[in-house]
């Protein structure tokens, strides 16, 4: 069994959960242990005793820590790689390159310690200095997703250590194999007993634990925006801090002048690659009249070349969605459309085993024509592999159907002109804009996150990542 890290030892859950293979679900990966309150509880305690030292250590010992925790992670690539798809289910090259972005955030953080900053000036009174330093913020609660099982975790574990916050962090249910392989390097590292904790187990016990726990100075989420909610109300009910990462409904506006094969290949990069399950995947394709009819005619003829098998397969395009629940959901959304008057153009199908007869949750990449803005396809997540094109005349009403939704995370644009991807930056309401590329798939040195209903509170990501971490002192000093 795959054990807790509480206070710097691996211990026993009283439950355990299994871990199955979406893309063969007799294959069990392992059998991972399940916290319940009580063993949250001793991780908070272990974080918050270690919290005093940890957060005065030097940016040496943080720079050497996190340094050799990203090298293992990038020497190990290929054999996470192979964990984090066999587990997860996206295909094992976008697998292998997720851990090597963890690896990454790991190496980029361990500079970051080296680089507190501060600002040193003088005070309007005479003979006063002002100092304005960063200070880490304290005990940290991670709740992170199923569809980046390791770069979520990464990108939220690695800045915390790094600004000197200790680490109770809670991944999703589904993946904990990848969680549980990040952990184990950190146990290697050299961190001291309980700055970091990993504490698998259920949202509604040990998530629920974190956001309550008075000793839990802040709670950085990535999930759902049901979950976001609960969040944003138990941390606004006792003034914990909190970022959360949730849904987009990204579009993808394709204007007459684009490029064919350039918008056709950020459309089936972003709307179908990791199976559709990436909260910056294009769900809504905006396309102009004069080329409306040409480019859902090329998205038809590569859909049908794409390869929906095993994640870890050479030559799959597209892994299973994620468990029964999801392609469930997926499926619904489908149903949904065409009831609602939308022509499913292409795929949609569940397909139950793969050609060498593997069970598993495949489902062929649906492209859904004819829908209008109001439809539940255009304004709701699906999150699969499951994209809706909308018709508009010109790039005005193309633009003002992109921002048409509560979402705000990404948003991206095909064109060749300069005047209008000029004017698409600047009026796309959304936290990351693309041009002439998919609207997922992010560099790992600059700030993440969105604006409206797909996030809250300061950026991930980048030295952005500072604002969430640390809390900013103000001293006075008279000479
Ligand atoms: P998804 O299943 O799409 O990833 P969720 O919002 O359900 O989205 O889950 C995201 C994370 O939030 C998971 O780690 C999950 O266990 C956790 N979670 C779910 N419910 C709660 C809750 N009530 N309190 C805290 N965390 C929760």
């Amino acid at each position: 069994m795959f054990k807790n890290f509480i206070g710097g030892e691996w211990l026993d859950g009283p439950k355990v959960s299994r871990n199955i293979n979406p893309s063969d679900t007799r294959d069990v990966i392992g059998e991972y242990a399940q916290a319940d309150v009580a063993q949250t509880q001793a991780a908070i305690a272990a974080a918050h005793a270690a919290f005093p030292a940890w957060s005065l250590s030097t940016p040496q010992q943080r720079f050497d820590i996190l340094d050799a925790a990203g090298t293992e992670i990038l020497i190990r690539r290929n054999e996470l790689g192979e964990l984090l798809a066999r587990e997860e289910g996206k295909t094992l090259p976008e697998a292998i390159g997720e851990v090597a972005r963890a690896g990454y955030i790991f190496k980029f953080f361990a500079g970051e310690a080296l680089r507190p900053g501060g600002e040193s000036l003088p005070s309007v009174r005479p003979g006063v200095g002002v100092e304005i330093t960063r200070e880490a913020l304290g005990v940290i609660g991670l709740i992170t997703p199923w569809n980046f099982p390791i770069a979520i975790p990464a990108w939220k574990i690695a800045p915390a250590l790094a600004y000197g916050c200790c680490v109770v962090f809670k991944p999703a249910e589904l993946v904990p194999g990848s969680a549980w392989a990040l952990a184990e390097i950190l146990s290697r590292s050299g961190l001291p007993g309980g700055v970091f904790n990993l504490v698998m187990g259920r949202g509604s016990e040990v998530g629920a634990t974190l956001l309550n726990d008075p000793r839990v100075s802040g709670i950085s989420f990535t999930g759902s925006v049901p979950t976001g909610q609960k969040v944003a109300a138990a941390c606004v009910g006792r003034m914990a801090k909190f970022q959360l990462e949730m849904g987009g409904k990204n579009p993808m506006i394709v204007l007459d002048d684009a490029e064919l094969s350039v918008a056709v290949n950020c459309a089936v990069n972003s709307g179908f690659f990791s199976t559709g399950q990436r909260c910056t995947a294009s769900s809504r394709l905006i396309v102009t009249e004069g080329i409306h009819d040409r480019f859902v005619a090329a998205m038809v003829g590569r859909m049908k070349a794409l390869k929906v098998d095993d994640a870890r397969k050479q030559g799959t395009d597209i892994g299973p969605v994620v468990d029964q629940s999801q392609l469930g959901q997926d499926q619904e959304y489908v149903g949904i459309a065409k009831a609602e008057g939308a022509t499913l153009a292409f795929g949609g199908e569940h397909v139950e085993r793969n050609p060498e007869g593997q069970p598993g949750f495949y489902m062929r990449p649906a492209l859904i024509t004819d829908t209008t803005p109001a439809m539940r396809i255009n304004r709701e997540e699906v999150f699969g592999p499951v994209v809706s094109v909308l018709r508009a005349k010109n790039y005005e009403e193309a633009l003002q159907l992109a921002n048409d939704t509560p979402f705000g995370l990404a948003s991206g644009i095909a064109t060749t002109s300069l005047k209008h991807a000029t004017h698409f930056k600047r009026h796309a309401q959304a936290g990351m804009v693309m041009v002439n590329l998919p609207t997922a798939g992010v560099d790992y040195h600059v700030p993440f996150g969105g604006r409206k209903g797909s996030s809250y509170g300061p950026r991930e990501q980048g030295r952005y990542a500072a604002e969430f971490f640390t809390t900013v002192k103000t001293a006075y000093t008279q000479a």
